[in-house]
């Protein structure tokens, strides 16, 4: 019922001519694919991106956007300014962003709010680190998350959220298949508490953390998680395509 979503984060990699070269290179081997596949490039890239996606059946996506229509906010890029270049989806509260960028659960939410408002898909990330995770606080980091993360959303079903244990991103460390299934039901049933439960069925949540050619088929074959978010295997192509065809008999 909820289709996959495969979307890769290139993070602070590939310049505007590598990022297209990679996307020449992704583009046939995905053609066929049975889900929504999604590149999310460096803000610099997205205009040679949006030039090598033309025709393609993949969406782009940007890593982060500010919630001011317009103004004095240096070094930030509007929701309207993605939307011109033909943006479909944007990254919101990554891990790395709350870390080093001081993004925080309100700046989270006031994010995602405006790229709603704008006709942008957010794909928002939460996740615990690895200290909270073994302090037992999984589930109330969750809760926080998205009690004030996802405030004043109209729509649940209107965005994505990916689940990413801050400890298995980058690291090599995946979330057990188990692990990340049994947390993602968590999610979907406070989703269902605090927006409404019909919403919370259709509502694709992903995972994220050193998902891989190698892991991916497991990991998509678990009921409760609907996509990926690939760092590190977004950037090879034949990595990416592997994980985007998890399971030709799909879900
Ligand atoms: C990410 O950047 O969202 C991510 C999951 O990275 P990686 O796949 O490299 O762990």
């Amino acid at each position: 019922m909820r289709r996959p979503i495969i979307a890769g984060n290139w993070k602070m990699n590939n310049t505007a001519k590598e990022g297209a070269a990679l996307i020449e290179a992704i583009k046939p081997l995905v053609a066929d694919a049975n889900c929504d596949v999604v590149v999310c490039v460096p803000a610099i890239d997205i205009p040679a991106a949006a030039e090598a996606l033309k025709g393609s059946n993949i969406a782009l996506g940007a890593q982060n956007v500010h919630f001011a229509p317009k103004g004095a906010y240096t070094g930030e890029i509007s929701a309207d300014m993605l939307k011109e270049y033909g943006v479909e989806y944007v990254i919101i509260g990554h891990s790395e962003r709350r870390q080093y960028f001081g993004e925080t659960d309100e700046t989270v939410n006031k994010r995602t709010l405006a790229a709603l408002s704008a006709g942008l898909t957010p794909i928002v990330c939460i996740g615990e680190t690895l200290e909270e995770r073994e302090g037992g606080k999984t589930e109330q980091v969750l809760d926080r998350q998205i009690e004030e993360g996802m405030k004043g959303i109209d729509d649940i079903s209107k965005i994505v959220i990916a689940y990413e244990p801050v400890w298995a991103i980058g690291t090599g460390r995946t979330a057990t298949a188990e692990q990340a299934n049994e947390t993602i039901g968590y999610i979907r049933k406070k989703v269902a508490s605090v927006f409404c439960p019909k919403c919370a069925e259709k509502v694709r949540i992903q995972y994220g953390g050193s998902m891989n050619a190698g892991n991916a088929a497991s990991l998509m074959a678990m009921p409760e998680i609907d996509g990926g978010l690939i760092g590190g295997a977004s950037l090879k192509a034949p990595d990416f395509a592997a994980i985007v065809h998890f399971d030709r008999e799909g879900k």
